[in-house]
């Protein structure tokens, strides 16, 4: 389990490693970079840089964390990716089922197999499913998502790479959303993130806006036409960012 940057999860846990790349979000995909950095540092997990590969050796690590975090499951992946075994991703699911003082945030570009895999699996309430949709030409990974019976479903609207003006919120209880970063970054224009925060206001959804495009976005801070969007759902009455 490691500490992670990522302003909406406090842990990342990579159960596996390794993609490809599906869509135009993956183009400049950070997690094979890193790979590729973790390889020649000669971390084991990644001695076949970003090759699919399965790490059982971590599957208890949440168990043995004893604070309640919040926690971004395969932040170096894609638990949905065709070469992850179903046997193995109910391995995963079962542990989540355990470790029920965490909550776990699966985010992934494959929403047909999660759509797919989804009445198979047990969803417990600290487990929540969420879809990349980076551009209009994604949308339709809201509707697969809508089909699974998560207690929370939420949408990573990042890198933002054009206006989601279609984007149908109904059944969808959070929306992040920012820029892209790094060098080569493609731009991000404001009032398309605006255009999801009005969206979500209208659905009654909850909102975060991550940042703006840039190569290093922290120097531009996080108010999106004057104000911080720190969103999170809320479920069972409680809100979830305690
Ligand atoms: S789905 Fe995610 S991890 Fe996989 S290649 Fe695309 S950006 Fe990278």
């Amino acid at each position: 389990m490691a500490k992670t940057t990522i302003t909406w999860a406090d842990a990342s846990w990579n159960v596996t490693t390794g993609c490809t790349k599906i869509s135009a979000g993956c183009l400049h995909c950070y997690a094979a970079k890193l790979a590729k950095r973790l390889k020649t540092m000669g971390q084991v997990k990644y001695e076949d840089e970003f090759e699919v590969r399965c790490h059982p050796s971590v599957l208890n690590e949440p168990l043995e964390l004893k604070k309640p975090s919040r926690i971004f499951v395969d932040s170096m992946s894609d638990l949905f990716h065709a070469g992850i075994p179903e046997e193995y991703i109910r391995r995963v699911f079962d542990v989540m089922e355990r470790a029920n003082w965490h909550q776990f945030l699966l985010l992934t570009k494959r929403s047909e197999r999660l759509r797919e895999l989804a009445p198979t699996l047990p969803w417990p309430a600290n487990v929540w499913a969420g879809v990349t949709i980076e551009s209009a030409a994604y949308l339709h990974r809201a509707d697969d998502l809508r089909t699974v019976p998560a207690a929370v479903r939420f949408i990573s609207a990042e890198p933002l790479l054009g206006p989601l003006t279609g984007l149908n919120l109904e059944g969808v209880h959070w929306v992040i959303t920012g820029g892209e970063s790094g060098s080569g970054f493609r731009k991000m224009e404001p009032a398309w993130a605006e255009e999801i925060r009005l969206k979500c206001e209208a659905a009654g959804a909850a909102f975060l806006f991550k940042q703006f495009s840039a190569v290093r976005p922290k120097s531009l801070g996080r108010k999106l036409f004057g104000k911080v969007y720190d969103g999170y759902p809320v479920t069972s009455g409680v809100r979830c960012d305690a």
